[in-house]
């Protein structure tokens, strides 16, 4: 087995005819299996791990070293610059929740209505912006807000959608925002498990993801970058690991610096490991083949949807997109298809709305507009990444022209 193949890829499951099949799993996009690489790091550390950074003995520096490490690495998959930190969260939700306490007082935060919850309700000043049409449009709001905004600001913005697996223009929007002295906070829980995610190259001051949708198991996250907002907020978690000196009275205490600041507790040595692993894997990996490999995907599944469902976008369907398309199904409850989809064909997708109502709720809207919508009911979502297959496409396709024109 190599590094980035996933581990339980020949999963069975009944069907009601009592025929087994293979299941074909197309919800990467909400929690992505797990790939060997994490797997082999977890079952190295399990027999030999020990608190972090809290003791002494053979096991505690194991894992002290373990963490320490994991943090490096992760530090060179998101391409961090001297100033820059990494900071192992719960999850992207967390780390944007960190991130929004540790913003400077008064900041205003502009940010589309198209995010995932996750980096729309964070922010203790929003200013939200309609979801653009095109990406020239998502630039030209940004510059009005940024012209209409008095004080501190950030922006706010995520790398890829959830819901319809486009990119965004990450490096024009930095360099706009930056234009203006603003900083730019990317959501890559969706990029960063498709496409490299460099502070560096994309220009982001920021950047936000999940490793249980980066292929490791569940309970890690990451938060990377700029360290100055960071050690200047108060730390997230008041308590052990977070505090450098207590005193006697309330109040009598100093707080750690570094990455130690906002991850009072225990820290998840096993998740943060896991992550890191990924993440070693896939810098070295040769990612523009997995890319293609997704694309190639995506071409089958479009050519293979049946008559009348429709893929939803944002930007149109030339524009760059990561492996996630949602579909509205015309006189189908979504709910009601994935539910057939699971049962009699073993194939699971999500129906709904994504964590992003606001999003899914303007596409159905526009989709009504044309009489091709599922007002109420949100839509259809197929995503994929390593270890998907042609088949597993073909058989969604299929099974999905069965259950429409049944
Ligand atoms: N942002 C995006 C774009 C997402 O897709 C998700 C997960 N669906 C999140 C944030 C939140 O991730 P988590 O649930 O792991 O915190």
């Amino acid at each position: 087995m190599s590094a980035l193949d996933i581990v339980g890829d020949d999963l069975k499951t009944e069907l009601p005819s009592g025929e087994t099949v293979r299941f074909a799993h197309l919800d990467y996009a909400a929690s992505a299996p797990c790939a060997q690489a994490a797997a082999q790091a977890v079952a190295e550390l399990l027999p030999r791990y020990g608190s972090v950074h809290r003791g002494t003995g053979v096991r505690s520096q194991t894992s002290t070293v373990a963490y320490e490490v994991a943090r490096d690495v992760v530090a060179e998959f998101v391409g961090a610059r001297p100033g820059d930190e990494v900071i192992f969260t719960r999850n992207t939700t967390d780390a944007l929740n960190l991130l929004a306490r540790a913003l400077p007082e008064g900041t205003t935060t502009i940010v589309f209505e198209g995010e995932h919850h996750a980096n729309l309700l964070p922010w203790p000043n929003p200013l939200r912006l309609p979801a653009p049409a095109s990406p020239e449009e998502a630039l030209n709001a940004v510059e009005g807000a940024l012209a209409r905004v008095t004080g501190p600001a950030v922006l706010t913005v995520t790398g890829a959608s959830n819901v319809t697996g486009e990119v965004w223009p990450i490096r024009e929007l930095s360099d706009l925002a930056h234009a203006h002295g603003v900083r730019v906070i990317v959501d890559a829980a969706q990029l960063a498990p498709h496409l490299p995610v460099s502070l560096d190259q994309l220009g982001a001051d920021y950047l936000a993801f999940s490793g249980h949708k980066l292929y490791a198991p569940f309970g890690a996250g990451v938060l990377a970058g700029r360290a100055d907002w960071l050690d200047a907020a108060g730390p997230y978690l008041h308590g052990g690991g977070a505090s450098a000196t207590v005193g006697d009275h309330p109040g009598e205490l100093t707080w750690a610096t570094g990455p130690a600041r906002h991850e009072g507790g225990t820290p998840n040595l096993l998740g943060a490991v896991s992550v890191a692993a990924v993440c070693a894997a896939l810098l070295t990996a040769d990612r523009d083949a997995l890319h293609r490999h997704e694309q190639r995907l995506l071409a089958r599944l479009r050519a293979g949807l049946p008559e009348g469902v429709r893929e939803v976008s944002l930007f149109g369907p030339d524009h760059p997109r990561v492996g996630i398309v949602s579909l509205a199904l015309p006189g189908h409850d979504p709910a009601q298809v994935a539910h057939r989809l699971g049962r009699d064909h073993g194939i699971g997708v999500r129906a709904g709305q994504f964590c992003a109502h606001p999003l899914v709720r303007r596409l159905v809207d526009t989709d009504r507009t044309d009489a091709c919508g599922s007002p109420g009911t949100g839509l259809l979502r197929a995503s994929w990444g390593l270890g998907s297959t042609e088949e597993d496409v073909d058989r969604f396709t299929r099974a999905l022209s069965g259950v429409v024109h049944s």
